[in-house]
């Protein structure tokens, strides 16, 4: 526990330290020398706490256990090296002064150790948009020569309003692309289209977040949209003007989710191709999850030869994952006496059944 500081009221905190919360109260000594140093509240439970007397900053940290009985939450705090203060100062004491050098800012910040930088750019949202405009040009031609997944965050932040949006736009204008950055130019676009951006499919803040509908009464603006009428339990439109694909999903053909889809949007674009192909289908099947039912879907309008080929692994997943929906597509498939043997080979080969693997055998012997 040492410290570097000579400081009368910070000196007694080490450089860094660690305190379990369950502890009494007179037992949570690191707690009570915190409560000493002002608080500038960050985004979730981060504080940076600073010391009245000589200025020196700490970044405070509530680190979750993974064991989740809660026994071994505690705090984390550490001093930050007096260069990085110096730098983080600038920020949470600019209170509306005039940024003189965004580019020379920019630069320092990215010297602070990565996790109190991407607090810092984080909490900017909330604290100084103008600050974060301002920082965007530096900070994305950071991105692009380096790529860096937090700062991805930070610039994803400029798709939620179409001024930023229409900001971050211009920015990406000027770079090649790459994928990181066709996927914010994907979700920039969104968020200023005139025709789609009405289409609100999140409750949340994530715009990928699926939300409930009933078919019947699906957003308005989706008709306006290209619909490629898979079926009434799973199918994708995309919008005529920025790109965005929705996908909707259901057991019943009647209530669902709809959502915006943010990867793999290539695999799923060349399963709406009119010359869809049998690689196209498998690329997107090989995704796993729902990816594998709406390879299905988007075959099928193709018609059952270009899917055939899936029946092994769809009867292994059945095996693994019994979903009613793989079973009554392999139903279908079974219909077909050559598909059915090929369905009941694959059933042969498993080694383990349940009962929605009985009951296609069932329909597929009666085939
Ligand atoms: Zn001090
Ligand atoms: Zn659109």
């Amino acid at each position: 526990m040492e410290t570097s500081a000579t400081c009368s009221l910070c000196g007694p905190i080490p450089d860094y330290a660690t305190e379990y919360y369950n502890l009494d109260d007179s037992e949570r000594k690191l707690w009570r020398q915190a409560l000493l140093l002002k608080s500038h509240k960050l985004h979730h439970d981060d504080y940076f706490v600073e010391c009245p007397e000589c200025g020196a900053l700490f970044l405070l940290e509530n680190d979750i256990a993974s064991t989740g009985s809660g026994d071994y939450d505690g705090l984390v705090l550490t001093r930050l090296r007096a260069e990085d203060a110096a730098v983080l100062r600038e920020i949470l004491h600019r209170a509306g002064r005039a940024i003189e050098d965004p580019a020379g800012l920019a630069g320092r910040l990215l010297r602070l150790p990565d996790d109190v930088c991407n607090v810092v750019l984080i909490d900017l949202w909330s604290r100084d948009r103008e600050l974060a405009r301002r920082l965007l040009p530096a900070l994305a031609e950071h991105y692009v020569a380096r790529g860096c997944g937090w700062l991805w965050g930070f610039l994803m932040g400029f798709t939620n309003t179409p001024e930023d949006a229409t900001l971050l736009l211009g920015e990406l204008d000027r770079h090649a692309a790459t994928p990181g950055l066709d996927h914010l130019r994907a979700l920039a676009r969104a968020t200023v289209c005139s025709i789609c951006r009405s289409i609100a499919t999140h409750a949340t803040s994530y715009p990928y977040a699926p939300t409930k509908f009933r078919l019947d009464a699906l957003p308005r603006d989706l008709a306006t949209l290209r619909r490629f009428g898979a079926s009434s339990r799973t199918d994708v439109w995309e919008c005529p003007e920025c790109d965005s694909l929705f996908y909707w999903r259901s057991e019943d053909g009647l209530e669902g989710n709809l959502s915006r889809i943010s990867e793999p949007t290539d695999k799923v674009r060349a399963c709406l191709q009119s010359a869809i192909d049998g690689k196209a289908i498998d690329s997107l099947f090989r995704r796993g999850g729902e990816w594998e039912r709406m390879a299905f879907a988007l075959g099928m309008r193709s018609g059952a030869d270009l899917v055939r080929p899936l029946v092994p692994r769809m009867v292994g997943r059945l095996a693994s994952e019994p979903e009613r929906w793989l079973h009554d597509a392999l139903c279908e498939l079974a219909r077909d006496p050559a598909t059915a043997a090929a369905v009941l080979a694959s059933i042969a080969k498993l080694k383990r059944t349940n009962p929605l693997v009985d009951s296609l055998a069932a329909r597929a012997r009666a085939n």
